[in-house]
């Protein structure tokens, strides 16, 4: 080395950026927030491949000089491993810039290109170590670039880097206020430095410098741990901001179409209604011709009534699940008696239309299980009504299996099969979800509010069962019901089947000598259930409010009462209480049925508790009327007929 050496001038900016480039790995290395970054990993690569081509720079500039001593072997290797460490330098900045804009497809091909020119860049630098082409040393020691060393060497970072802003600039509405000016500034001084360097034959060594602050940019705007705990919370807003719109949207979408299915039965109620009023005149009388008319119109406005009733009851039952009030209450029952009922009801509507009806009840099956009845019959009612509603020929099928789970209990397996219009294989998915009706051009004239299928399936799930589709489109559908139950080996002393046997003898007794009081203050409601009674023929009085029942339980002992539920000022129940309360109550053994609206959340064993002897659903059902007030009443009381 000679005895005056001073470190060449161009190498002054190297050396600084080296400096401060340590200073940055300190502070970013140490911060174990930063692990958690997307971009951590390949920042950190950044920083270092940064940091070793600037160390691998100054050494050469300030050794890589024969007559410093340095052999010239030495010298070759430091120049060339000076060039590759720069253009490794500067892929990875591409990459970064490229990562940050998410180019998806287009990242891929750059990428490629980007793969194959640093492999023939590699080859060619390789290919000079002997052939001596791009960059060498005289034999006395003089460094000599040829003419390809300009495309070579720079052209490989210039790719890189251009490539990268390209994106930027088309992926610019990507990007958030401070990405576009910390990407572009960065990107932007990099290729700058590089592109004087190259200009300047490397008299000017600023590609590497100005990369280093390029990093420095990238670092205090866009990778320090508070920038990307604000980034991250603010995507968590976003999402949050968005479910809400879609919980509200979902919330309207729901409110419309509850409207629109409770609007069109109604519509036809009430026009049924103007129809009826407009055949009675007073003065001609009904002729037997304007009773038929009035009769089918009085049957038009029971079947839109009964399809109201559905609907808001599969509302009712949407909503109590949906609030987590709908209990499963698990009691004893009977299959073959819960079948019985049901192929009743099916087999009637797929006569109708003209359908086989087919059950098959696997006979190994015990019969006394002990499960939610009410719910199971649900889910059945609705998978059968389903299939007879999308089946115009051929035949439903309603198949239950069982599989042995443990010592008492069992998975029954229901299995309701359609030859139906089928389901489409890409509208699977959706059929579960509320208010969803699919295949409208097929199923426009086809009444229903796509509410049944996602009771079906919440009301499974809450009994800790599942259930599945195969469905082939224009051939028919199976939907299979898989639900856990206990097995009840006890034969109760009351059966089930027995009460049931009695009620079923429904049409034809009289109770000529019964008075019956009923309660409500709806003198609709009264009309109707005083109507209803005079079928059981007997009296029946009437009280418009609580404290008139008291009055007149009274006065009189009755031989059941009915009372309802929802009463201003005092209410159904508080009208037991202070009846059983009263000393001058004549009916304290008087059968009390309540009649409530609240019927379906299983409220029965909560009526019973208050004193009530049974209760009724509205709205009120002749034959579930009859059939209670038959179990209620003592035998006397009861004239059977014929
Ligand atoms: P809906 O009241 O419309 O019948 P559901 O929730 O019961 O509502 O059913 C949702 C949709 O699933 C229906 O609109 C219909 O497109 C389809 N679907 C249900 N059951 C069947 C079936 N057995 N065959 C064909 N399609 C069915």
């Amino acid at each position: 080395m000679p005895t005056v050496y001073t470190i060449p001038p161009k190498t002054y900016f190297e050396i600084a950026s080296l400096g401060y480039l340590l200073v940055l790995y300190l502070i970013s290395f140490n911060d174990p927030n930063r692990k958690r970054f997307r971009s951590y990993k390949l920042f950190r690569a950044l920083e270092i491949n940064m940091l070793l081509a600037l160390l691998v720079s100054v050494l050469t500039y300030v050794f890589a000089y024969p007559e410093l001593g340095t052999p010239i072997f030495i010298c070759t290797i430091l120049r060339t491993m000076d060039s590759i460490m720069c253009v490794m330098a500067s892929r990875v900045f591409a990459i970064y810039l490229l990562e940050s804009v998410d180019s998806g497809k287009s990242l891929k091909v750059i990428g490629t290109v980007g793969n194959v020119i640093f492999a023939v860049y590699i080859g060619l630098m390789l290919l000079n170590l002997p052939l001596k082409f791009i960059l060498w040393y005289t034999p006395e020691g003089v460094y000599m670039h040829g003419a390809l060393f300009v495309p070579i060497v720079f052209m490989p970072p210039v790719y890189y880097l251009a490539s990268g802003i390209v994106m930027l600039i088309i992926r610019m509405n990507l990007l958030g206020p401070r990405e576009r000016v910390a990407l572009s500034a960065a990107s932007i001084i990099t290729l700058l430095g590089t592109i004087v360097q190259a200009l300047t034959d490397g008299k000017l060594l600023l590609s590497l410098p100005f990369g280093a602050v390029g990093i420095f940019v990238l670092y205090f705007s866009l990778e320090t741990s508070d920038y990307h705990q604000l980034v991250t919370s603010n995507e968590k807003l976003i999402i949050a901001e968005q479910d809400a719109i879609k919980a509200n949207r979902a919330k309207s979408d729901f409110l419309a179409s509850m409207s629109h299915e409770i609007r069109t039965p109604l519509n036809a109620v009430l026009g049924m209604d103007e129809l009826i009023l407009g055949e009675i005149q007073p003065e001609a009388g009904i002729t037997p011709e304007t009773a038929a008319q009035i009769r089918e119109y009085a049957v038009n406005i029971k079947d839109a009534g009964q399809i109201l009733l559905s609907v808001i009851n599969d509302i009712l039952d949407l909503t109590k699940i949906e609030s987590g009030k709908m209990e499963i209450k698990a009691a004893q029952y009977s299959l073959r008696t819960l079948t019985g009922d049901i192929d009743t009801l099916i087999r009637l509507k797929a006569e109708q239309k003209d359908l086989t009806y087919i059950q098959n009840i696997d006979p190994s099956i015990p019969d006394r299980l002990v499960g939610d009845e009410l719910r199971i019959r649900q889910i059945m009612i609705n998978l059968l009504n389903n299939a007879v509603k999308y089946t115009d020929s051929g035949e439903v099928r309603l198949e239950i299996e069982s599989r042995e789970l443990s010592e008492d209990s069992v998975e029954l397996c229901i299995s309701v099969k359609d030859t139906g219009i089928g389901i489409r294989s890409e509208d699977i998915p959706h059929i579960f979800g509320n208010f969803k009706r699919l295949d409208e051009e097929h199923n426009h004239r086809i009444e229903g509010t796509g509410l049944g299928l996602s009771i079906v399936k919440r009301m499974t799930e809450m009994m800790n069962g599942r259930v599945d589709v195969e469905s082939e489109y224009g051939k028919g559908s199976v939907f299979t019901v898989r639900i856990p139950q206990t097995m009840d080996r006890k034969e109760t002393e009351e059966g089930n089947g027995e009460s049931r046997e009695n009620a079923g003898r429904i049409t034809s007794f009289s109770t000529p000598d019964c008075v019956y009081l009923v309660v409500d203050d709806n003198r609709l409601n009264l009309f109707v259930a005083t109507r209803f009674m005079d079928e059981l023929g007997g009296t029946t009085e009437t009280a418009a409010s609580g404290p008139e029942a008291l009055q007149k339980m009274r006065e009189k002992k009755y031989d059941m009462i009915f009372m309802d539920h929802m009463m201003p000022g005092m209410n159904g129940v508080e009208t037991l209480k202070a009846s059983l309360k009263d000393a001058e109550n004549k009916n304290k053994d008087t059968p009390m049925l309540m009649i409530t609206a609240n019927a379906l959340n299983g409220v029965k064993e909560e009526y019973l508790q208050y004193g009530f002897t049974d209760y009724l659903s509205k709205p009120l059902d002749i034959n579930e009327l009859k059939r209670t007030v038959l179990l209620h009443l003592p035998k006397g009381k009861v004239k059977v007929k014929g």
